[in-house]
């Protein structure tokens, strides 16, 4: 294994509801540093940049509403296999499938409003990393 670096959003429901604290916490319990953060106001050019894979999708103009709908907070974790651990710690993207410890389970409104967003492979953290960050905003 080998120490990585994952993109973590915390979305508008996350936000809306002060959860960002709680949520923080079950990264840093399972090992994940949070190395970057900031809050943000996503707009509908960012997000459906941001979303762009999804464009063809009956979900993509509502995901972006959704992710406009308030700030979040945008993060880089960093450690061990971290793109994995964190989509395990999130759990599945629908928090009724989600396993019973994972942030989606204990926290997501539904399966739009399901609380985080986590890279799902290193190489789309890497761009998605870069689309927030700088590299100086980064600190071990
Ligand atoms: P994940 O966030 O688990 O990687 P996807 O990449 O498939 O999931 O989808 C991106 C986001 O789009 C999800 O986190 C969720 O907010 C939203 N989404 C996914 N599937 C649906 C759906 N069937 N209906 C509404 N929103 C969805
Ligand atoms: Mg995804």
């Amino acid at each position: 294994m080998a120490v990585e670096r994952t993109l973590s959003i915390l979305k508008p429901d996350a936000t809306r509801r002060n959860l960002t604290g709680k949520i923080n916490a079950v990264f840093e319990e399972h090992g994940l540093r949070i190395v970057a953060q900031k809050r943000i106001q996503l707009t509908p050019a960012t997000a459906g940049a941001f979303y762009a894979v999804h464009k063809e999708r009956p979900f993509y103009n509502d995901l972006v509403s959704f992710m406009i709908s308030g700030p979040v907070v945008v993060q880089v974790l960093e450690g061990e296999n971290a793109v994995a651990k964190n989509r395990d710690v999130m759990g599945a993207t629908d928090p009724k499938k989600a396993e019973a410890h994972t942030i989606r389970a204990k926290f997501a409104e539904s399966i739009e409003a399901n609380s985080v967003h986590g890279s799902d492979s290193l190489e789309n953290a890497k761009n998605e990393i870069a689309f927030f960050f700088a590299g100086t905003e980064i600190l071990p």
